[in-house]
């Protein structure tokens, strides 16, 4: 069975790139048969709002895309992250980190293709003296220079150097914070989660998320008498998780879209952001319409309901590069 999930950070109002993430999962899990679960990842106190993860799930349901079972909430589990943060810690697999942005900006260029700083290590092996056991750290993973090697469902195989690419990543921030890879794959594997479909900008968390999750799996095995500490319905351990899952967890990534510079759409589009599309009486028919037709779905934005789209969906119509968006392609009024 598979299991695809929309896995939201509430930070903004929702956008037309946020619902097309939402509308290729819903089918991509739909047209197998699927769930579609929803999650609201609102880990980051000062950014996340509940007001926007309220609107969030009333503009999935008015865009007639119904999730399935409870709505799970990221803010509301601390102890389950606490849980495997632990077990990495107690395996000597994680490390304090002191540094602030400007060290961090001080040792290694941003990467040239899109900006990203790959942590150089600096803390890594660091003896602590008494004095720092007070001072507040980042916990950060120590990732192995090793490649790791996936097929991506829309891109194809990948492989990644993690400790080139990536680098010694966080799991807790500095205010404590939880990092986003750490709680992404605790819950995905405690969800049952099998599909993971979101933009191209998150491939490189992929393998990043793939060796964490191995590596809590193999920590978490019940012959190390490691038992995990979740409960209720998302309550089955990783380790029994695992022999449901080993079937395979699949990452299908989609294009982005862009404005007419190429800039990745973006909260601050406002004009493409639902709440104004809603207000200007812009139906959800032709939102979804449009954006399939963006999807390669339909050959023209012909108004439709995500399910009359189910038998019409396939990846190999999604287009690979980025797809331009633009607002006065999309009806505006009725
Ligand atoms: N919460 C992430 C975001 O809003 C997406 C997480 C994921 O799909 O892995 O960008």
């Amino acid at each position: 069975m598979i299991t695809g999930r929309f896995a939201p950070s509430p930070t903004g109002r929702m956008h037309l790139g946020n619902v097309f993430c939402a509308l290729l999962s819903w089918l991509s899990a739909k047209s197998k048969g699927g769930q579609w679960r929803l999650r609201i990842e609102d880990i980051d106190p000062q950014r996340s709002r509940r007001d926007f993860a309220m609107q969030l799930m009333d503009d999935l349901q008015w865009l007639g895309l119904p999730w399935d079972g409870e709505v799970v909430w990221q803010s509301q589990r601390s102890d389950i992250y606490e849980h495997y943060l632990r077990l990495l810690q107690d395996a000597g697999l994680t490390y304090p980190c002191f540094c602030t942005r400007a060290d961090i900006m001080a040792t290694q260029a941003p990467h040239e293709t899109d900006g990203r700083i790959v942590y150089a290590g600096t803390c890594r092996g660091k003896i602590l003296d008494e004095t720092m056991k007070n001072t507040p750290a980042a916990i950060r993973l120590m990732v192995p220079g090793e490649v790791i090697s996936f097929c991506d469902g829309h891109y194809g195989e990948q492989q990644v150097n993690l400790a080139h690419q990536c680098g010694d990543y966080i799991l807790r921030r500095k205010d404590g914070a939880w990092a986003y890879q750490l709680a992404v794959v605790v819950d995905d594997a405690l969800m049952g989660v099998t599909e993971v479909v979101r933009g191209r900008d998150l491939l490189l968390s992929t393998p990043q998320q793939l060796h964490l999750r191995q590596t809590i799996e193999s920590l978490s095995s019940p012959h190390r008498g490691q038992l995990p500490v979740d409960s209720g319905a998302i309550g089955e351990s990783l380790a029994r998780r695992r022999a449901k899952v080993r079937g395979g967890l699949y990452f299908f990534h989609h294009p982005l879209l862009v404005n007419e510079s190429g800039q990745r759409l973006c909260k601050r589009d406002r004009s493409l952001d639902l709440s104004s599309l809603r207000q200007k009486h812009t139906s959800p028919k032709d939102i979804i319409g449009y954006l399939a037709f963006l999807a390669g779905i339909l050959p023209s934005p012909t108004p439709s309901f995500p399910q009359d789209l189910l038998p019409l969906f396939a990846w190999q119509r999604v287009p690979k590069e980025d797809i331009i968006a633009t607002f006065p392609n999309l009806p505006n009024s009725r």
